[in-house]
C-alpha cells in the first residue's frame, strides 16, 4: 500500500519552474509580476454529485483542472499556479496514474504548474485551486456590463447536457468530460469585452449571474444562440431547449461588449478558429433575461442548475 507521502512524490511531485518554491514544504512560495494581479478560484468535484462513481480517472483528472481553468479564462486570467486537494478511498496505482497524466497533460497544455495540495484517505472528492495572472484593473467583471452592449457566446452550448440524457453519445460525452477550456480567448477578451462568465449551470442562469451583477437586462434571441451540432438529429425542440439554455457544464464563456469592439471580437474568432456569436444585447432596467424565439415571440425560461434547488 502506498503512503500519503509515496502518492505525492510518485504522482503529484514534479519540479517546481515558475513557482519561486513548489511541493514539499509547508506552502508554496510564488512571486506574481509586477503590475499584475492575482485571480485565485476554487472548484470542489465530488463523486456521485459532479460525476459517477467509476467516471474514468483520466477524464477526471482533466475536469478537475478543466472547469478552474475555465473560471480564469472567464475572468480574463492567465492561469500560472494551481494546488490540488484529493481525498481517495484507496491508493490504488492504475487510478492515480490515469489521474495524474489527464490532470498534467491540460496543466502542460496551458503552462499551469501543480505547486501544492493535500492528499488524505476518504469518499473520492477533488479540490483544485487555481492562480492566475492580470494586469491590474483588467478583470472581466460580472458587475461590467452595460445597457446597449452585445451579449457574445463562445463555441456551442448544450453537449454536456445532452450527454447527460443520452450518454451513449460519445462527442457529447466528450463536451461533458473533457471540456475545453476557453483560456486563450479569456485573455484575448481583457481590454476588449466588459463582463465575462464561464457557462457552468446553463446560459440562462449564467448570463443572469452577469444581470443580477450588473443590475441591467438582457434581450437575447433564442435562434441565434449556438448549439452543439450533436442537438442535431434529435429534432427535438423541447430537449434542445434545456440543453441550451438550462444545461451546464458546457464551460463557453458568454460575454458583454460594446459594439464598437465587434469588429476586433471577429477577429479573435478567425485567430482562435472558435465561433463567437452575437447572440442578444443587455438592456436598461430589471436584471430579467428576455428570450425571443426566431419569430421575436417571448420565451419562457426553464430553471438552470442549482445545488441546493429541491
Ligand atoms: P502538511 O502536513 O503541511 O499539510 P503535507 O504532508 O500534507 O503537508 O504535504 C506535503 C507537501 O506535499 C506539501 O508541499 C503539499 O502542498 C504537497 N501535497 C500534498 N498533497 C498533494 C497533492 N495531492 N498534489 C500536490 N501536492 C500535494
Ligand atoms: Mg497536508
Amino acid at each position: 500500500m502506498l503512503s500519503e507521502f509515496a502518492i505525492i512524490r510518485r504522482y503529484f511531485e514534479r519540479p517546481a519552474r515558475s513557482a519561486a518554491l513548489g511541493i514539499g514544504d509547508d506552502a508554496a512560495l510564488i512571486r506574481a509580476r509586477e503590475g499584475m494581479e492575482v485571480a485565485v478560484s476554487t472548484d470542489l468535484l465530488l463523486e456521485g454529485r459532479h460525476f459517477p462513481a467509476g467516471a474514468d480517472p483520466r477524464r477526471l483528472g482533466h475536469k478537475a483542472l478543466a472547469v478552474n481553468l475555465s473560471d480564469m479564462a472567464a475572468m480574463g486570467a492567465t492561469p500560472r499556479w494551481a494546488t490540488l486537494a484529493i481525498a481517495l478511498p484507496s491508493a490504488d496505482p492504475v487510478w492515480l496514474e490515469a489521474f495524474a497524466a489527464g490532470f498534467f497533460a491540460l496543466a502542460e497544455r496551458f503552462g499551469t504548474e501543480l505547486i501544492g495540495g493535500d492528499t488524505t484517505r476518504g469518499p473520492l472528492a477533488i479540490c483544485v485551486t487555481i492562480l492566475g495572472e492580470l494586469p491590474a484593473g483588467s478583470g472581466l467583471l460580472r458587475s461590467a456590463a452595460r445597457p446597449g452592449e452585445d451579449v457574445w457566446v463562445s463555441g456551442a452550448l448544450g453537449g454536456a447536457a445532452l450527454a447527460l440524457e443520452h450518454p451513449e453519445f460519445a462527442e457529447a460525452r466528450d463536451r461533458l468530460e473533457v471540456p475545453e477550456p476557453r483560456v486563450a480567448l479569456g485573455e484575448r477578451l481583457r481590454g476588449v469585452a466588459s463582463a465575462a462568465i464561464d457557462v457552468s449551470d446553463g446560459f440562462a442562469q449564467d448570463l443572469g449571474h452577469i444581470l443580477a451583477r450588473s443590475a441591467c437586462g438582457a434581450r437575447v434571441d433564442y435562434a441565434k444562440l449556438p448549439r452543439d451540432r450533436a442537438l442535431l438529429p434529435f429534432r427535438d425542440s423541447a430537449l434542445e431547449r434545456r440543453c441550451v439554455l438550462g444545461g451546464g457544464d458546457d464551460y463557453e464563456l458568454v460575454f458583454t461588449a460594446p459594439p464598437d469592439a465587434r469588429e476586433a471580437i471577429d477577429a479573435i474568432a478567425r485567430d482562435l478558429a472558435l465561433p463567437l456569436t452575437r447572440a442578444g444585447v443587455i438592456v436598461a432596467g430589471d436584471a430579467r433575461l428576455e428570450l425571443h424565439d426566431g419569430a421575436g415571440r417571448a420565451m419562457a425560461l426553464e430553471p438552470g442548475f442549482d445545488h441546493f434547488a429541491a
